[in-house]
């Protein structure tokens, strides 16, 4: 059986006789002899390694129908897609002031009214139920969604009873800056539905307090951390932090700090870092600087290897590579704005342009152009990437950022050409020893 085209080869360090194998489209992992793979690239392979490889999908029995079941993989995606994903802006109120919010100065007094909350549960509703779905997750963000907890309540309580009686399943999780974030409130929401909780914490007291200090300009670590450590063992914890070119060697302090507050890589399901992304739009502030126009930029893939690496040594846990669409790709995923518009990525709400309907009449036509759906399948460079798996053309959001339109992916193709092959060292230093 012939390779798979989306397949990566590498040395391993100190083992000349060997070869680490990496699929794209499975994220598996495979080491095998230099020998073997010889066997593998003439075809002449023994019937075992083959089947294992297959098993893996690193060997496929045909090479150009994998390429056409690739290019249709958003289609099957959604055919199987059991879920209902929807994140739900409450409203835009705010008690952090971060330096770097790309919300900026869209944050105010708007709120989701009773009659948009009303029609929201209508219309989740009745698309669960036309959809088949069989689990309904919502992710509540704001603003600050716990300055919303009223809200939050009146929507899960009509929500988990209702998908329940259509016999499916309802989760929710909350995107909150921590500082509302009691263990009261947890223990409250977690029968309700509430199965994990991303809070963003940027490195250490000083650089965090800095970056994300209450809107009276007061500090914010100790209270977040305070709350994490209430909240302990309640729900999935998420860790999350976003850095700058300037400022990322401070995060893993973070890690430290907080095992002197008696936590352990236990408490946190995932702990990863991001690069500010920089942004363009009119409701950013203006005098940040500091963040990536793209992931191409070599201090992101030095900053950001450097996190992944210290955060697993630390022994905590960091998402796998995976093949992840994002929310555009899949039909039954969108942002629902406070007044109920629908986007297609939550960084993107208040941009008129973007809007692709709402909760009234549903997705409107010609969502599909406006956001550039499959446009990797235009790019010739693409088709043939063994990355595609991995990127599918990028995030819309960075595009439009950097470029004021989403026409052009956003090509990964130089970092993960300079980040894939030490990540998978890692991997298999701290996860697989
Ligand atoms: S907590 Fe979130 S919404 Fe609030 S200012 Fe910070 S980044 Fe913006
Ligand atoms: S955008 Fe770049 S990395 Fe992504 S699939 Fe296309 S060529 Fe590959």
């Amino acid at each position: 059986m012939p390779l798979s085209h989306y397949l990566k080869t590498f040395p391993l360090p100190g083992q000349p006789d060997r070869r680490l194998l990496f699929s794209t489209r499975t994220c598996s992992l495979a080491i095998v002899s230099a020998e073997a793979l010889a066997t593998l690239q003439d075809n002449s392979a023994s019937p075992e390694l083959t089947a294992s490889l297959a098993r893996l999908s690193m060997v496929v029995a045909d090479p150009a129908r994998e390429r056409q079941e690739m290019g249709g993989y958003r289609r099957e995606l959604n055919r199987l897609n059991p879920n209902l994903r929807v994140s739900v802006i409450l409203g835009m109120a705010c008690n952090f002031a971060c330096l770097y919010c790309y919300e900026g100065s869209l944050k105010g007094a708007a709120a989701m009214s009773d009659a948009t909350a009303d029609q929201l549960v209508a219309s989740l509703l009745a698309r669960f139920r036309a959809g088949k779905k069989k689990r309904l997750i919502l992710d509540f963000y704001g603003g600050e969604p716990l300055l919303y907890t009223q809200r939050i309540r009146s929507l899960i309580e009509r929500l988990q009873p209702a998908i329940k009686a259509l016999g499916g399943k309802f989760e929710f999780t909350l995107v909150t800056n921590g500082s509302l974030l009691t263990r009261a409130l947890v223990e409250e929401l977690v029968p309700l539905g509430l199965v994990s909780v991303k809070v963003t914490i940027d490195g250490t007291a000083a650089n965090h307090n800095r970056f994300r200090p209450f809107k009276d300009g007061g500090g914010s670590w100790e209270q977040i951390v305070g709350n994490l450590l209430d909240c302990r063992g309640l729900c999935v914890i998420t860790l999350s932090g976003n850095y700058t070119a300037d400022n990322y060697p401070v995060f893993p302090d973070l890690l430290d700090a907080l095992a002197e507050r008696g936590f352990t890589p236990a408490d946190f399901c995932s702990v990863q870092f991001y690069p500010v992304m920089q942004i363009s739009d009119q409701f950013a502030n203006p005098e940040f600087t500091g963040c990536c126009c793209s992931n191409d930029e070599p201090w992101v893939h030095a900053a950001s290897l450097s996190l992944r690496e210290e955060i697993l040594r630390r022994g905590h846990s960091f998402p796998k590579l995976s093949p992840s669409p994002c929310m555009v790709d899949l039909d039954d995923a969108f942002t629902v704005d406070h007044d109920g518009t629908l986007y297609k990525c939550v960084t993107l709400i208040g941009h008129p342009e973007f809007a692709c309907g709402d909760i009234r009449q549903g997705m409107a036509d010609g969502w599909q152009q406006t956001w550039c759906l499959d446009h990797w399948q235009d790019e010739p460079g693409c088709r043939d990437c063994v990355y595609l798996p991995l990127c599918f053309g990028g995030c819309r959001a960075m595009a439009f950022q950097r470029d004021g339109h989403m026409g052009r992916v956003d090509c990964q193709r130089t970092l993960l050409d300079a980040t894939l092959e030490p990540m998978l060292r890692q991997d298999l230093r701290y996860r697989y020893a």
